[in-house]
């Protein structure tokens, strides 16, 4: 971009954010906040010049219109594509539902498209080749991996389903005019290597109408094959069994090519010009193409990157680079195996009895697994954390690894027989996966890397409803590999969260570490709520008397509750480390509470959303959570007025990953509580107060009950990382510090 355009997209920018700016006259209620100007100038200047920038914006700042800006400027400007990368769902629905829309009409003053999308995994779309391959093999049979009753009756309904809404709206392909066994995840064909758009001969970037685009999102009453639009409600292990994915993806040579529901929704992104994902995609994304050396993708080509939420992109990054082997993954295994070996094709070559001890065979397997998964899993000590580290070799019995590896060698025998080509990518698909999971049982069985560069743990899990009890491994650190892989592949990259910092001293030190961005740029914005009027901090006096971790802290927590929710009208959060030491507290005080007229909510006795929403109804609850209410919750107004923090949230010393990670640095002469626990306590400790201050007008308290935070000498680096809010010992000043209850509360409480 040439210096005179590139100051005129700044001068842009910079105006837009004024007082009677531009998007007072898109955005309902727009009010300029100093710190959103600021943060979209400076993520301009990444954007148009290049380089990394990490953005640490208080709550209130806007953060999202703040680079939303500036992202469709330069795409508007340069034909750039950017994509967008968020850790939830409701901020890409934000995105993508109402910040873009608001954006756009902006846009359309100007008389410039901006096309954008939201982008999901593949796993969204159902596959119509796996799915019409099940139909027409699997409801035929009955026996251990065949469906029951009530999943067949959903499946004929499914089949209806697809069959009124599934049309050819591709292209058709020459299968032949692309290379022998390669089965693209993603193919990009209109967009060169840096991700911005081919040009036309004026020069003009391609910014049709969004309308103009094929579209995933059906406007033609027919099912678009995202399983988040079906009405019929499937288990989610059905639905993994027809969703598509990569491996068993034939791509160019698939017979369903041109209905394919993935390809059509891949179909618009290049044309794209933002594309909203979540992190895990993104990651997903990286991996594949690092490990075929760029020859496949999920997304299309980009060079530019903004990651919103990114306080949890390292932890994503960590658990989509490492391995699992589930007992469900066998068994899916086992039942795709069984199916084609009493397909049509194969009976013709395979007996009845070669079957039934391939079935044998594959149900030891499963049950050699499951035992392996019970004994490891008793070695899980706390509910906090249901995992335990693997630390002793060959733990697995060779017999196991080597009837998977009999199996694949069996599976392999099927290609001599006269099979079509879609029966022999099957087949070869099956081959391939008895020998992945093969490879990972030894590497696990080896511990390779162990307390190195890798972890290994037992996991105990479920996935909607069914056990899913796993091996697990990850890598021990990120930095290099998003390093060497992400960000050197980049030309600008803007990271932002509203806890990224910590502490005073070098504030951004812990995160660039962990990301492998020592170099990037900084900027720190405050909040533009008013903390010292808006919100007071009190760690009582008389908290001092107590250990945390001593047995009588629990009782002191059991006596002090009560008297916050009568100074507050309940309207509190109790935010706790440990669901054994709420059930104790709830148990001990939920009738207390209750007659005082304070209906007690607690998690675990319904959806989060769910219990949010009564929370909110009710007026004058207390609602006690563990880890998924210290973030991500937004309830503003004073249904809210007090979060109780019971005790620091300090990581679990023995999460396997923590473990070997502390281990790891004790080896290279780093503290791991200065490294890590206290970092992660400081980030985790704002984000729990956030849940306070949501709007100008929200007022109240925190109430710290953890005396650590006063007495030791790491309490001022963790106060330092909080919002500057009055701090008191009173209990009592906590009255003054909230606002009276706007409305009678709901006596009605359905728990
Ligand atoms: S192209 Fe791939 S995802 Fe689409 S229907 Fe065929 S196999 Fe399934």
């Amino acid at each position: 971009m040439s210096v005179a355009a590139n100051e005129l997209s700044r001068q842009l920018i910079s105006e837009a954010f004024r007082e009677d700016g531009l998007l007072k006259s898109v955005i309902a209620g727009y009010e300029y906040r100093p710190e959103q100007a600021q943060m979209a100038e400076a993520v301009w200047q990444t954007l148009s010049d290049g380089g990394i920038l990490l953005v640490e914006a208080g709550t209130g700042v806007g953060k999202s219109m703040a680079y939303l800006l500036p992202a469709t400027v330069l795409a508007a400007s340069s034909g750039r594509r950017v994509v967008i990368s968020t850790y939830t769902v409701n901020l890409q629905e934000q995105l993508v539902s109402k910040d873009l829309p608001s954006l756009n009409k902006f846009w359309e003053k100007q008389g410039i498209a901006i096309n954008w999308d939201l982008v999901k995994g593949r796993g969204h779309y159902l596959c119509l080749r796996k799915f019409n391959r099940r139909y027409d093999q699997a409801l035929k049979q009955t026996d251990l991996f065949s469906y029951t009753k009530p999943e067949e009756d959903l499946i004929k309904e499914l089949k209806a389903l697809i069959d009124s809404s599934s049309v050819a709206a591709l292209p058709p392909a020459d299968p032949w005019s692309e290379p022998e066994d390669t089965y693209l995840a993603y193919e990009g064909s209109a967009t060169h290597p840096d991700g911005s758009f081919p040009r036309d001969p004026a020069g003009e970037a391609d910014t049709g109408p969004r309308d103009e685009l094929p579209t995933s999102t059906s406007t033609t009453g027919r099912w678009d094959g995202d399983v988040d639009k079906l009405e019929i409600k499937l288990p989610p292990g059905l639905w993994s069994e027809f969703s598509s994915d990569t491996e068993s993806c034939m791509g160019a040579k698939c017979p369903y090519r041109t209905r394919c529901f993935y390809r059509l929704a891949r179909s618009s992104l290049d044309k794209c010009h933002i594309l909203v994902v979540n992190h895990a995609l993104l990651v997903s994304d990286l991996r594949l193409r690092v490990e075929t050396n760029g020859n496949t993708r999920l997304l299309p080509a980009y060079d530019t990157l903004i990651i919103d939420e990114a306080h949890h992109f390292e932890p994503v990054v960590r658990e989509h680079l490492g391995a699992s082997i589930s007992s469900w993954r066998l068994k899916r295994l086992a039942g795709d195996t069984l199916r084609e070996a009493r397909s049509e094709s194969l009976a013709r070559f395979i007996g009845k009895k070669q079957v039934d001890s391939l079935k044998d065979t594959l149900e030891g397997a499963i049950n050699s697994l499951e035992t392996i998964l019970d004994s490891l899993l008793r070695q899980v000590k706390s509910r906090e954390s249901e995992k335990a580290r693997l630390t002793q070799r060959a733990f697995i019995d060779e017999k196991l690894v080597n009837a998977l590896r009999e199996v694949a060698a069996t599976v392999n025998t099927w290609l001599n027989y006269d099979l079509t080509q879609e029966e022999r990518f099957e087949v070869s698909s099956l081959r391939r996966r008895f020998t992945e999971l093969a490879n990972e049982l030894d590497e696990f069985n080896s511990l390779e890397g162990d307390g190195v560069d890798t972890v290994y743990w037992v996991e105990r899990a479920s996935a909607g409803g069914t056990r899913a009890d796993a091996l697990r491994s990850c890598p021990l650190e990120v930095a290099d590999y998003l390093e060497e892989n992400l960000w050197s592949e980049l030309r600008s990259a803007v990271l932002t969260s509203a806890t990224l910092t910590v502490g005073k001293m070098k504030p951004f030190d812990y995160v660039k570490s962990a990301l492998g961005l020592e170099s990037a740029g900084e900027l720190k914005l405050g909040s533009p709520f008013q903390y010292e009027e808006q919100a007071c901090l009190c760690v009582p006096e008389d908290s001092r008397c107590y250990d945390p971790n001593s047995p009588d802290f629990l009782e002191y927590v059991a006596r002090v509750i009560p008297q916050i929710a009568d100074l507050t009208l309940g309207r509190c959060f109790v935010l706790f480390t440990s669901y054994k030491a709420m059930d104790r507290v709830v148990q001990s005080i939920k009738d207390t509470l209750e007659a005082k007229g304070f209906p007690v909510l607690k998690q675990g006795d319904g959806s989060r959303e769910a219990l949010l929403s009564e929370f909110k109804r009710l007026g004058n609850a207390v609602l006690f959570g563990v880890d998924s209410f210290w973030e991500g919750v937004d309830v503003p107004g004073d249904a809210l007025s007090c979060v109780v923090v019971v005790k620091l949230p300090f990581s679990v010393p023995d999460d396997p990953v923590v473990q070997a990670r502390s281990e790891l640095w004790e080896s290279q002469g780093r503290n791991p509580f200065r490294s890590y626990f206290l970092p992660k306590a400081a980030l985790k400790l704002k984000q729990g107060f956030g849940r306070l201050i949501r709007t100008k007008t929200d007022r109240g308290a925190v109430v710290i009950l953890d005396p650590r935070i006063a007495t030791r000498d790491y309490g001022k680096l963790l106060l330092e990382s909080l919002p500057p809010a009055r701090i008191t010992t009173e209990l009592e000043d906590i009255a003054r510090a909230v606002n009276p209850p706007s409305r009678p509360v709901t006596s009605d409480h359905r728990p």
